[in-house]
Parts: structure tokens; sequence; C-alpha cells
């Protein structure tokens, strides 16, 4: 009965569900062994350091993931990085089949003046340093200022716009960093704007997402009913179901009673950024009003871009346009990918679930012989890793830390203090 060798690198959603589809693709005839690689010490990718603390639902698919991950057959070793600790070309020689689930961790750039001022940051900072992600503790997030500006209408912008306005005494009972709390609790913000350079109409939020939004209990949040009104009729009869139901949670936002909170969201729409301006710092930014040459600008010290992300390249693996290079998720003969290095940052958590069960039935159409020439642990043997069972202790650590103070979890936040959690 052969048993093939799968690595599958990257322990994120996309892993885990690519994981997860082998398993159910096994039969008497057709077993797999798989090996789990993950750069850092803590599995889970976005569910870990992505999705926002004030949304624990989400989350809770972590419990998929550890029933794959105690399936059988599986084994993890986290803190170990592809191109520095391994090579791309010594697991494709081990292995049967490579799969890339790496995700998109860069993020995008405006490419307009002034964007690299101090006081102007990514999503791909702010979101990693409020979870906790160890390479981002030490973001400088300048919240000194009254108005913090986020460019970008999907559902990242939304949850930073969020995070910097919620009270953040809100935060307590979550896993968000202690870092991040304590320096949003002593946040001089009181104004974040949203701002989209299409309109409303155009916005990339999903519904759930905009409907939570009236029931923030200590923010106020501001959209203004001519700039729904006016998408409305733009949009036309002819309107997608997904569209239709934005700008009804849209109106409903705008039609709600003002209230007189301390801290305000607030949606500008069709609006382009086009230039960041300061002295040694963020001061304001100046916006051109899509489709006319109208120009206006918002002072502000704060600016966070979440306009989409990019893959981090690997060396020995091929991208294009911020993606690796595949076709419907094969690679070569015996590498693949799967989700947002395959397609793009796009999709919900969930969306990973059919995708990578999709390249896993490719994978399977391209087994050869089973190869029997080793595997990682050949290659780690000067190196420690965290296995299954040691990030079950830092898993286990972080939850009792976490229930004094009626967390759900206390992060580690540093390389060092996730290791020692782990016994390393
Ligand atoms: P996204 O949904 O693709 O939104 C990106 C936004 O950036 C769009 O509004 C886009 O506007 C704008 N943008 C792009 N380039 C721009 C530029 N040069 N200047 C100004 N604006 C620009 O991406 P995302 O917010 O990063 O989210 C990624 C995926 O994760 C999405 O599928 C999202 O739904 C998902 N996600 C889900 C949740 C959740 O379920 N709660 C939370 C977070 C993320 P245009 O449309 O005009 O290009």
């Amino acid at each position: 009965m052969p048993s093939y060798k799968v690595a599958i690198v990257g322990a994120g959603p996309a892993g885990y569900f690519a994981a997860q589809a082998l398993q159910n693709l096994q039969t008497e005839e057709l077993q797999f062994s798989i090996d789990m690689i993950e750069r850092l010490p803590t599995p889970w990718g976005l569910v870990r350091s992505g999705v926002a603390p004030d949304h624990p639902k989400i989350k809770t698919v972590s419990k998929v993931f550890e029933k794959v991950a105690n399936a059988g057959n599986f084994r993890l070793f986290g803190d170990v990085e592809l191109g520095t600790d391994i090579s791309i070309e010594q697991l494709k020689e081990m292995y049967d089949a490579v799969v890339i689930a790496t995700g998109s961790a860069i993020g995008k750039k405006l490419g307009i003046p002034g964007e690299d001022l101090p006081g102007s940051i990514s999503c791909a900072e702010f979101v990693p340093w409020y979870n906790a992600h160890p390479d981002f503790h030490e973001t400088d997030v300048l919240l000194d200022c009254q108005t913090a500006l986020v460019i970008g209408a999907g559902n990242v912008a939304m949850d930073v716009a969020r995070m910097l306005a919620l009270e953040p005494s809100e935060l307590d009972a979550t896993d968000t960093a202690d870092h991040a709390i304590a320096a949003l609790k002593a946040s001089a913000i009181r104004e974040v704007v949203l701002s989209a350079r299409r309109g409303p109409e155009h916005a990339a939020f999903t519904s759930p997402e905009l409907r939570e939004l009236p029931k923030l209990e200590h923010t106020n949040v501001f959209m203004a009913k001519s700039d729904i009104e006016a998408a409305v009729v733009r949009a036309g009869s002819e309107i997608e179901k997904d569209t239709r139901s934005n700008l009804d949670a849209m109106l409903l936002i705008s039609e709600k009673e003002a209230t007189n909170h301390d801290r305000t969201m607030k949606f500008q729409f069709l609006a382009t950024p086009v230039e960041i301006k300061g002295n040694n710092r963020v001061e304001e930014v100046v916006f051109q009003r899509t489709g006319s040459d109208e120009r206006f600008s918002i002072k502000c010290g704060l600016v966070i871009t979440a306009i989409g992300y990019e893959a981090a390249s690997i060396p020995g693996i091929p991208y294009e346009r911020g993606k690796v290079v595949n076709n419907e998720g094969r690679v070569d003969e015996n590498l693949y990918v799967v989700g947002w290095a395959k397609r793009g940052p796009s999709g919900v958590i969930g969306t990973n679930k059919s995708d990578s069960t999709e390249v896993m039935k490719l994978l399977v159409e391209g087994l050869k012989t089973a190869k029997s020439n080793g595997d990682i642990t050949d290659l780690l043997t000067d190196k420690s890793h965290v296995s299954q069972e040691k990030w079950e202790a830092i898993n286990a650590s972080e939850i009792a830390a976490g229930e004094p103070l009626g967390k759900p979890r206390k992060k580690a936040v540093t390389r060092e203090e996730l290791l020692s959690l782990g016994g390393i």
C-alpha cells in the first residue's frame, strides 16, 4: 500500500484545508503522511494574525484545524522557514508533492508621494501589530493625533477603522495584544475616516460587516445619506444581490439617529488619494474627487492603507503579479499552490476549503511512484522545531493565562516567549 509524503508549507486556513482534503481523499489504497511547515512558532495563519480580535466567532474555525492536526499521519514543523532553513528543491526531492500555502503578507502600495512618511503604514503592519504577530510588535503606530485615515473599502479597511475607533476597553475581553490595548487606550485618535476611491455601490465590504456597525456601543458611525442615495440611483434596478444588500445596510447606517460618543468612524466615498503631505511625518492627505478635477485635503496624523496584498516571494518559486505562477493550482510536476498565494487576496476563510479541495484532487491525479528518500527530519538535525505537541503546550499556556483576565487567550508576543512556552 503506497503512502505518499506531502509537505504543506504555511499553516494558515488554506494549508489546513489542503491537509483536510488529503485526509478525506484517503482510501485503503491511497494513504498520505502530511508534514506542515510554518515559519512562525504558532500555526493558524490569518486566524491568529489577521482576523479582528473583536470577531471571536470567526476564529472558532481553529477547532477544525486542530482536528485535522490530530487525525493521524500529520506532523507540524513550526519555526521552520522555507528559503532559509530548508529549500524548495530539498522538499521537492524528498516529498511526493509540495503544497505552497504561504498567503500574501505584503501590503500593496498606493504609489503616491509621501507614502513613506512616518505615520503612513500598511494594514499588513497594523493588523499583525494588534494581533501579536512576533515580527510586528515593534511597529511604530502613531496614535498621538486626533484624526486617522484608512484608505480602502474592503473588509480589512473596515477592521482597521473599527479597531482604531472602538472604545479600547471593549478590547479587554479579547485576545488583542497587550501592547496594542495599552497603546489604543493612550491613543488621541477620536475620528477615523475610511476613504473609498469609488462609490458605495462598488465597495468591497460584505454586508454582515456593515450590519454590525450600528450595533457599536461607544462609537458614532457616520455615512452621508446623500452618498448612499446617489449610489442607489447609479446602481440602477439590475443590481447584484450582494450590492443590494450592502446598499441596504449602508442606508440603515446613514439613517440611524446621530449618537454623541467620544469616538467617530466616518465613511468618505469617491475620493482618490493623490499625495500624503507633512514635515517629517504625516500631516494631511490630498484627495481628488473621483471623476472630477476637484481637490481637497484632510488633516490627519496617521494613514493606514488597506488596498490589498501581494505574496512575499520565496526563492525557487515563480511569482507574477503578487501570486505564485500556477495553472489551477499546479506549479510544476510535484509543486502545487493554494489560498491567497494561488489566487490573490480574495475571499473569506471558508473560500479556501473548496479551493484547496480542488487543488488536492489535481495533486492526487499527478502522483507517481511513492518516494522513499527521507523527509524534513533529515534536514533539521541541528534545529529544534515546534511540533504539534509543543504547539499544544503554547496554546494551553496562552489560554490559561487569559482565563483569569476574562480573555479567550493572552497571546505571547515574541518568538522567544512563544518558544519558551513550548519548552524550547
Ligand atoms: P478587498 O476586499 O479586495 O478590498 C480592497 C479595497 O482597496 C477595495 O475597496 C479597492 O477599491 C481598494 N483599492 C485598491 N487599490 C486602491 C488604490 N490604489 N487606491 C485606493 N483604493 C484602492 O481586500 P481586503 O480588504 O484586503 O480583503 C481581502 C479579502 O479578505 C477579501 O475577500 C475580504 O472580504 C476578506 N476579509 C474578510 C473579513 C471578514 O469576513 N470579516 C475580514 C477581513 C478580510 P477598488 O474596488 O476601487 O479597486
